[in-house]
């Protein structure tokens, strides 16, 4: 009798089966990841209530876990052995294009879902296609040859290391994207882990005035953002956001305006266009809305506003982000709040987008 995995299959909007897959055949050049924290963030809860496909899916793309097992040239190619413990980037790179070579493995069209039907990415493909096994919220997941993998660093948790996705895009989004350094004004929207992660790299970076808007609900989520860094914390359903921040910055306005909103349409835009500087600010913007009637195209060029498009992460961020993690700077274990089992998948999600009081959402499928 063959070995089975069992994994919480997305079968439907907000329809969590839990099925049995026979353990996969490892090849030469792939392994066998044994999941020990799946993340779960803002797009989990987004594709769970409006899945973008109607097939089966085994959500989870934030994974971090243990090399269980590994054919000879997998070991050999990557320096890997059964035991390690490792963050599987959920991109899956061709590995031959410019992208690639760059270790922007997220410009890939390899792992573009959206794109191309037969793209690969951890957490987003659909169960039907063999090995079948393509995301964390199992007890396994099949790693290809061309999976993309950081090593943990020795004495980080796989519950902390479970925060790597939204630090690398910390760092990715505020350090190279959009140019935060020693002394930069920065406003975060949003406090949830992925603002928050924000303040902690744009800190590090050297940022010297950080701001952090949230709503009635994110009241705790703000008190955490301050001791992360936060200079100042902005409720925006008990004060004019707009107002409160040129008076923190006398009229001067910010840097650099990271949006980590989540469902709150054209206003973070519209903010983060008005709060920025004079000349020369810097918009990261989130692709949720589709459309943007009046869009102040003439304010963007007036003001010499660059935009740029949060798009996930590149190599070197997923490496910053773990030995970001791995030190002590920063009380990060504020973030980790919530951990389910498998079998409360449902429950895990749902939580993530209910309530203030949950950070970082960590599914464990073996505890
Ligand atoms: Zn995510
Ligand atoms: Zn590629």
């Amino acid at each position: 009798m063959s070995e089975k995995v069992i994994a919480a299959v997305r079968t439907g909007p907000e329809q969590t089966e839990f099925r049995e897959f026979n353990m996969p055949d490892v090849p030469d050049d792939g392994a066998l990841l044994k999941i020990e924290v799946a993340g779960i963030c803002g797009t989990d809860v987004k594709f769970y209530s409006k899945p973008p496909i109607d097939d089966p899916v085994i959500m989870g793309h934030e994974n971090i876990g243990y090399i269980a097992k590994a054919g000879h040239t997998f070991r050999k190619r990557r320096g890997l052995k059964e035991g390690d413990l490792v963050f599987a980037e959920h991109y899956v790179g061709c590995m031959n294009c410019e992208h690639c070579h760059r270790g922007d493995y997220r410009l890939c069209m390899a792992t573009d879902w959206r794109k191309n039907p037969d793209g690969i990415r951890f957490g987003y493909t659909s169960a039907i296609k063999a090995p079948h096994l393509w995301g964390g919220f199992a007890q396994y997941m099949f790693l290809p040859w061309n999976a993309i993998l950081h090593r943990v660093p020795v004495g980080l948790s796989a519950e902390l290391a479970g925060v790597v996705t939204p630090m690398a895009n910390g760092i990715q989004w505020a350090l190279f994207d959009c140019g935060v350094g020693y002394d930069s004004k920065v406003l975060v929207q949003g406090p949830g882990q992925q603002g928050l992660s924000q303040i902690v790299a744009c800190k590090q970076a050297g940022a010297s005035l950080i701001i952090v808007t949230g709503t009635e609900k994110d009241k705790k989520r703000l008190e955490v953002a301050k001791k992360l860094g936060a200079d100042h914390a902005i409720n925006v359903d008990e004060e004019d956001p707009l107002q409160r921040i040129q008076q923190i910055t006398a009229g001067e306005g910010v840097d650099v305006s990271l949006d980590c909103t989540a469902g709150a349409g054209t206003i973070p835009v519209l903010l983060g266009i008005e709060a920025l500087k004079r000349k020369g600010g810097t918009l990261l913007v989130q692709g949720d809305v589709s459309e943007f009637p009046n869009f102040p195209l003439g304010k963007i060029a007036n003001k010499y506003i660059t935009i740029k498009a949060a798009r996930g992460h590149n190599y070197e961020s997923c490496e910053l982000a773990l030995r970001q993690l791995n030190s002590d700077r920063f009380p990060l274990d504020l973030i980790t709040t919530h951990r389910f089992g498998l079998e409360k998948t449902h429950d895990a999600i749902k939580a993530v987008g209910a309530s203030g009081e949950v950070i970082h959402v960590s599914l464990m499928p073996w505890s």
